[in-house]
Order: C-alpha cells, then structure tokens, then sequence
C-alpha cells in the first residue's frame, strides 16, 4: 500500500500519463479481486479505498486472542465448482474444512437447518402443523401445474406460503424473514428466491419428521474458512500480489468525465485513468456524478437496504457445538443469528475458550440504529444469558462494529429503480461490479463469479 502527498495529480504507480490505466473504486473482495484478475492480465491498475485497509465487509480483526469477521461471520461455500477451487487455491494451506452444524433455536430447542429438514425436532403439535400445511402446499402445487395454472408469487410472503405451507412459515420462516430484512415481506419481491432457496423434496421433510436425519441446502454442508486470520485472510491472499496498487485513505468523493478520461478526486487529490470500475455502492456513486438527472437520482433513493450491528463475545470455557444458530422469535432480542467463529477453526480463540458473533440487522427508525453499541452489546448478553447461552460471569471479551451496508432488499420496485440506475451509470461508461455496485444479494462466490465474468467479457482495457 501507499501513499501520495495531497493536492497533487498522480497516477498509477510506476506508470505515467501516457499509460493506459483502470481506476477500480473500492479495496473489498470485489475490487481486490478484479485488481488480480486484471494485472494478471496485463493491465495497470489502481484501487482506491476509503479505508486504511482493503478488505470492506470481509475485515477482520484479531483481539485478546479472539479472531472476529467485522462484517458478521463469514464462511467459505459455493456450488461454482471454478470459484471454490480458485479460492483455495489462493488461499492455499491457510484454510480448515468443516461440516455445517446449523440450528434453527425454536421455543428452547436447537432445531436442525435448514428448519423444514428439522421437524423431527419440533414437538409433536408443532410437527404436525408443519406437516400438514407442507403436504397441503405440495398437493395446490401439483394440482395448478397439472392443469396449466402455475401463477407466479405475488410477493415473497406469497412464495414462503406457497412453498412450505402455512404451519413451516408461520412458526418460522416469517418471523425470521421479518427479523432479517426489516422489511414488510408482501412488499418484497420474490425473484431472487428462485434457484437460491430450493423447494425440498416431499420425501426428505416427510423423513425428517419422522426423525430420519436428511440433509438440506448441501452446497453448504462443508465449509471451509481461513486457519489463521479470519475471512480477511482471503482477501489479504487475493491482493498480495497486486498490494502496491491500492491506495488506501482515498475516499473518492467525485468522478468526472473528461476528455482525457475519468478525473477521480477524493476533494485533495486527482487521479485520471482510461477506465473506471466502481465497486463502491451505487447510490454512493449517484452522489459522486454531476448532472444526474432526477429521475436517476429518485431512483438510486428508492434502492433498499439494511444495516448489520455485530455483537463480538469472547467466553471462558466453550460454546455451544454450532456453526451458528438462526434466532427468529422477536422476543430472543434484536440478533437475528448467533455465529460460533471458535468452532470454525482451532485459532479464532485462546486454549479454553469459546466465541460468539451476534448479528443484528436494521433500517434507520428501528432500535438498534439509535441504541450506543455498550447497549447493543448489553442487550444480547442479556438475552443470550436468558437463554442459557453464556454465563456473564465467563464473558472476557465484547466489541460492536456497524457495517451500513449490509444486505440489498428486494422490495417490489427493485428492478425498475435498479434499471434506470444502472442504464444511466453505464452510460457514463462506468462498469459496476459487486455486491452493493451492481446492488445484487451477492455472497463472497458471487462477488468472484461477476469479477471473473467482467474480465472476461470485457478483457483488460485495449
Ligand atoms: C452479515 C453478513 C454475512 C455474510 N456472510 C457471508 C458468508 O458467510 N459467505 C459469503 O460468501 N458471503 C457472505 N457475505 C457477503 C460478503 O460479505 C459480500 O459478498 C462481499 O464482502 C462483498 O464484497 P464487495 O467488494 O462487493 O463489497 P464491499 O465489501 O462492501 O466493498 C466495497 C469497498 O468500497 C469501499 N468504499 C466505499 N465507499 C468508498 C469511497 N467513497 N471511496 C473509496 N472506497 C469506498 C469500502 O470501504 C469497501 O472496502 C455476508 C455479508 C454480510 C453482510
């Protein structure tokens, strides 16, 4: 990494004013990735980071012997099978495997996930519910597509009762659904449910009802994570080779088009590239850009999104044995998962202890945007000693971070709003890569994917 004295044109480092250059807008896994991706291709780039270092949501930080992910716990999955080898190739021998022990907590009990293949956990009214309104689900299903008549969902609250049935989504998946995205679910779309959520199958329910153990969701019953440093040892690995092209400390604050190419200024200082890809997010970047037309503008404002809080818990002495547990009751608190980093690899916490990653998500009016992260922090040893988690007395180590940008939200105008954002940006000749530039529910595989995809498309700049 380095740094330039302020007020000064600069270019990218080692090249000159002639050069063909990429200014890539943001150091977090997308922008990272690219970096590599296009150095490996001959091109010279330059990322600029707001932060003192790259990483974005994928931070970590190592404190007291405890080793957190800043953005809320990360895990290494992916069904593209070209994405996961790249990643462990990467990262190399820095990486533990291990088998997803995932629970849904419900009324005192660790149901196992995803929550339709752990009904053999529930007690036996609660079993029969699900049951009964799953197979009533199926049974409408097949009945409408036999006769021609599949309409599609409405809203995602439609497709979460049409999919699993009355009882499943109503002891679970929506009070989960609501405590995640603080959103109304009938005012949210449901495309992008389609192919991440699959339907079980009849049979592994009916099974798992009978206490037969099945497995859902499969592309992620083995995960992998960094050995040592948490997830930002991924990203660390991804830009080693290219480190001496990020600038960090540059908060780019506009971008202007210019005959000799883009001027990106952080209101100190100038950089001028031949290309420029934002990673950085878009309405960010809206407010960056002059002459946006209004329409433009509403548009980027109607974009939704939440925020996470993360509640970081070093223990004496172990936890429970998860990966993490899923909180949907309401009255469990404002965390909507609980994640275990002490049982994903044998460094993330001292011999003998135990660690715990609360997540709690929010939009501007809800409690825990108002709430100092000591009360946030009180607040979910609070419940979490409620619930026989943790023994306060045991508690070594708390932090609180805050990511803003945390999960795009899929309300019913979505599609329109991120058209005209993205028409308006790329007509400008800016490429957007990433989770909140191309505004997509992107994981870490798919941030790779679209930086791979890019690439190639679009090869280094000619
Ligand atoms: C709670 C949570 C849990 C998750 N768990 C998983 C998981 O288990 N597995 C998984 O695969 N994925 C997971 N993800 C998703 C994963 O974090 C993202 O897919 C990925 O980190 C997105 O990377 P990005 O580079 O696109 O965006 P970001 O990480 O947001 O990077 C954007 C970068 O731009 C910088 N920036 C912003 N504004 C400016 C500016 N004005 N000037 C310069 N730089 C700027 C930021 O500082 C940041 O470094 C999770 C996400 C969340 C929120």
């Amino acid at each position: 990494m380095w740094s330039v004295p302020p007020r000064t044109t600069i270019y990218a480092p080692g090249t000159n004013a002639d050069s063909v250059t990429t200014v890539i807008l943001g150091a977090g896994l997308t922008g990272c990735t690219l970096a590599r991706l296009l150095a490996d291709a001959g091109e010279e780039v330059t990322v600029l980071e707001a932060e003192s270092r790259p990483g974005g949501l994928c931070q970590s930080f190592t404190s007291d012997g405890f080793t957190f992910d800043l953005g809320g716990s990360h895990i290494i999955f992916s069904r593209d099978r070209e994405v996961l080898d790249w990643i462990r190739q990467v990262l190399g021998p820095n990486r533990e495997e291990r088998h997803r022990e995932t629970r849904c907590w419900y009324r005192g009990i660790y149901v196992r996930y995803p929550f339709e293949n752990g009904l053999g956990d529930l007690p036996p009214e609660d079993r029969f519910r699900c049951l009964d309104g799953f197979v009533r689900a199926v049974i409408t299903e097949e009945l409408a597509a036999s006769r021609g008549a599949t309409e599609p969902a409405r809203h995602f609250l439609d497709w979460i009762q049409r999919t699993f049935g009355d009882g499943i989504a109503e002891l679970y998946l929506i009070p989960y659904n609501e405590k995640i995205w603080k959103y109304p679910l009938d005012r949210m779309s449901a495309h992008w449910v389609d192919g991440r959520v699959p339907r079980p199958p009849l049979e592994d329910v009916l099974r798992s009802a009978c206490g037969i153990p099945t497995e859902g969701y499969t592309h992620q019953a083995i995960f992998s994570y960094p050995a040592v440093g948490g997830i930002e040892a991924l990203v660390k690995a991804i830009v080693a080779p290219v480190s001496d092209r990020v600038i960090c400390d540059f908060r780019v604050s506009s971008v202007r088009r210019e005959k000799e190419g883009f001027v990106i200024s952080d209101g100190r200082r100038e950089i001028t590239a031949d290309r420029c890809i934002s990673t950085i997010p878009v309405q960010a970047l809206l407010g960056m850009l002059a002459g946006v037309p209004e329409s433009v503008r509403e548009a980027g404002r109607r974009l939704v999104y939440n925020s996470v809080a993360c509640v970081f818990i070093g223990l004496r002495g172990p936890v429970p044995p998860y990966s993490w547990v899923y909180l949907a009751d309401p009255e469990l608190g404002y965390a909507n998962r609980i994640s275990f980093p002490s049982n994903y690899s044998s460094h993330t916490a001292p011999e003998g202890c135990g660690s715990i990653l609360a997540e709690c998500t929010y939009r501007q009016n809800d409690p825990p945007a108002s709430m100092s992260d000591g009360a946030l922090i009180d607040h979910v040893l609070y419940h979490l000693e409620k619930m026989g988690i943790l023994d306060r007395e045991d508690v070594v180590f708390t932090g609180c971070t805050r990511q803003p940008f945390a999960y795009v939200v899929y309300d019913l105008e979505y599609r329109e709003s991120i058209r005209v954002v993205r028409d308006h940006v790329e007509r400008q000749g800016i490429e957007l890569v990433g989770r909140f530039a191309e505004f997509e529910y992107l994981n870490m595989d798919g941030c790779i994917r679209h930086a791979l995809d890019h690439v190639r498309r679009n090869g280094p700049c000619a």
